[in-house]
């Protein structure tokens, strides 16, 4: 592993300044915009039925789209409800679909980690939680070792939720917590003191929770590196497993919402970087080791152990030590990567309703992989997760790498060793635009606006 020495200088602002483009966030190759409209439900049960007849276990994702309010700043699928029966309808049409799920990949299918996401999912209550949770063990078989997670916003959470939740059999919990200054907080919609925060983090490991994460957003309005600092100052005071440390994506166009938020008061390229360097300095000052993009875990976390011995990996749930080799999605506008091929289901609540309802499912689109894919997606996995990419893993498409990266090697954003190139400190900055050299579908998507920035 490369010294983190480097990191107390700031990025040059001309390197800022070069390689400040939109591109891909790659939660997954090929990213969305590749992916084919013309991917029938067909494509993903064929997807499943393969995936099923491998016995591997695979990983769950649940999609919980309720919120009590809508954030400004919201990147999410989520839809706003105060309607208890609006979330019973919805568990409703999630158990047909789950049914169609177990129809093709098979009934008790070994399942090595649940995650819920949103959307809310603490929005639900106990019952409806409970409810939940039963959708998933009455037709899957836990592993084991299954880790059962899901995402909270600390303002809906009780103490009693969490004791349902814990004997449940959930361990990790995500609280978001995006910055706590006052400030800050009212230009992006969503107040909630530190007081809370600290509260509601303490209930949780009294609760028996053992993995405890914090979100975090940088290139939020208002935000200057002295009130971020403060922010992760009290982030670290909280004594998190693993922090997320998100950019800020302002893509009004695409989400209307996010107009509410004063363009002016949006810090602008070199301080965005600021503050992320700001997190990075911070937290690995405080013994955090910065995971792959903009992760941060305890040194003796497994997501730091897998890092420092080149196992990590990144589904779109995350940074994950559990090579699961398929992650099947459930619920409105769910992402699955199974049996061969990415596939997304319809992401609005009404079309998605009525496929289920229906007893079909509701995919929209997706991408059968090709070897091409297959072999791009293993190079970028490696740079974004371990850091460094094996000569013998470079695609048989991009063979002309080291002349690609040339560029980013005199800007000292990577060496070449005698068997692998490797990611230094200060490239790690800028791992995206990498990335975006072993993309081979970016140059027909560039301009679409689909991006958001990669500094
Ligand atoms: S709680 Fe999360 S998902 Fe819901 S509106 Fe706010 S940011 Fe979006």
């Amino acid at each position: 592993m490369l010294s983190l020495g480097d990191l107390a200088e700031p990025v040059p602002a001309d390197l800022l300044a070069k390689y400040d483009v939109a591109g891909p966030r790659y939660t997954s190759y090929p990213t969305v915009p590749a992916w084919r409209d013309d991917f029938a439900p067909d494509d993903f049960a064929r997807a499943l039925r393969a995936a099923g007849a491998t016995g591997t276990p695979v990983a769950l994702y649940g999609h919980f789209p309720y919120c009590a309010a809508k954030c400004f700043y919201c990147g999410c699928n989520a839809v706003t409800t105060s309607r208890p029966e609006a979330i019973d309808r919805y568990l409703d049409d999630l158990e047909r679909e789950l049914d169609c799920v177990v129809g093709e990949l098979g009934r008790f299918h070994r399942t090595a980690q649940l995650h819920w996401g949103g959307g809310t999912p603490n929005h639900l209550d106990d019952r409806q939680l409970e409810r939940a949770f039963r959708l998933y063990a009455d037709r899957f078989r836990f592993t084991d070792e299954v880790e059962l997670s899901l995402e909270a916003d600390p303002r809906l959470v009780s103490r009693e939720q969490l004791r349902t939740l814990r004997a449940l059999g959930f361990t990790r919990i995500s609280f978001g917590v995006q910055d706590l200054d006052r400030n800050v907080q009212e230009a992006i919609g969503r107040l909630q003191s530190p007081a809370l925060v600290r509260d509601v983090c303490e209930s949780a490991r009294e609760a028996g929770f053992t993995g405890l994460n914090i979100d975090l957003i940088y290139g939020l309005p208002r935000q200057t590196p002295e009130s971020f600092a403060r922010t992760i100052d009290e982030a670290l005071r909280l004594g998190p497993d693993r922090v997320a440390c998100f950019g800020y994506a302002h893509l009004p166009s695409s989400r209307p919402h996010q107009r509410v938020i004063e363009e002016a008061e949006l810090p602008d390229a070199p301080e965005r970087a600021a503050l992320f360097q700001l997190a990075v300095r911070r937290f690995t000052e405080a013994g955090y080791a910065w995971i792959g993009l903009d992760h941060f875990a305890k040194a003796d976390d497994p997501l730091a152990v897998a890092q420092r011995e080149g196992r990590l990996h990144r589904n779109f749930m995350g940074y994950t030590t559990m090579p699961a080799a398929h992650l099947v999605g459930t619920g409105m506008s769910a992402i699955s990567d199974v049996g061969g091929a990415f596939a997304q289901n319809e992401a609005r609540l009404g079309p998605w309703r009525e496929r289920v309802d229906a007893g079909r499912l509701s995919t929209v689109r997706g991408l059968w992989l090709s070897d091409d894919d297959r072999a791009r997606k293993h190079a970028i996995q490696q740079l974004m997760c371990n850091l460094e990419l094996a000569f013998d893993d470079i695609p048989p498409g991009v063979d002309d790498l080291r002349a690609r990266f040339a560029p980013f090697e005199d800007d000292g954003f990577v060496e070449f060793g005698v068997d692998r190139v490797q990611v230094t400190p200060r490239g790690r900055f800028f791992i995206r635009n990498l990335c975006m050299e072993l993309d081979a579908y970016l140059p027909t998507q560039q301009g679409q606006g689909r991006f958001s920035r990669t500094v």
